[in-house]
């Protein structure tokens, strides 16, 4: 393996780590969110936190579902790599630009056909 991709695979296992940590505290969160309003509901059917606590688990829940995105992202990538074809754009076959990989290593188009999807 080149130092490259070295580089390359450390950079995605880091965030790959960091991706499953993200998504286990928010699960975490979202888990006692659930708790905090069920006995909250039991405790006081008119829970003036109700209303809050709702919206809270919504917005928890869409950041958890980007976050897990992201992170299958990220497993994907690794996979690319194993398969030595990060890097490639899968619209045109073309190497992705260096540039837009170091700002986007999940990138798996170049940004011509990531523009034209
Ligand atoms: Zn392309």
């Amino acid at each position: 393996m080149d130092q490259d991709s070295a580089g390359r695979r450390e950079k995605l296992l880091r965030m790959q780590a960091q991706a499953r940590a993200r998504t286990g505290a928010l699960d975490d969160e979202l888990h006692a969110l659930f708790e905090a309003s069920r006995s909250s509901n039991a405790d006081d059917e008119h829970d003036p936190e109700g209303p809050t606590i709702a919206f809270e688990r919504a917005q928890l829940t869409a950041v958890l579902a980007a976050a897990r995105r992201h992170s299958a992202d990220v497993d994907a990538a690794l996979r690319r790599l194993d398969l030595g074809m990060y890097g490639v754009c899968e619209g045109c076959s073309l190497p992705i630009p260096a540039a837009r990989l170091a700002a986007r290593p999940t990138a798996t188009t170049c940004i011509g056909c990531a523009s034209r999807r």
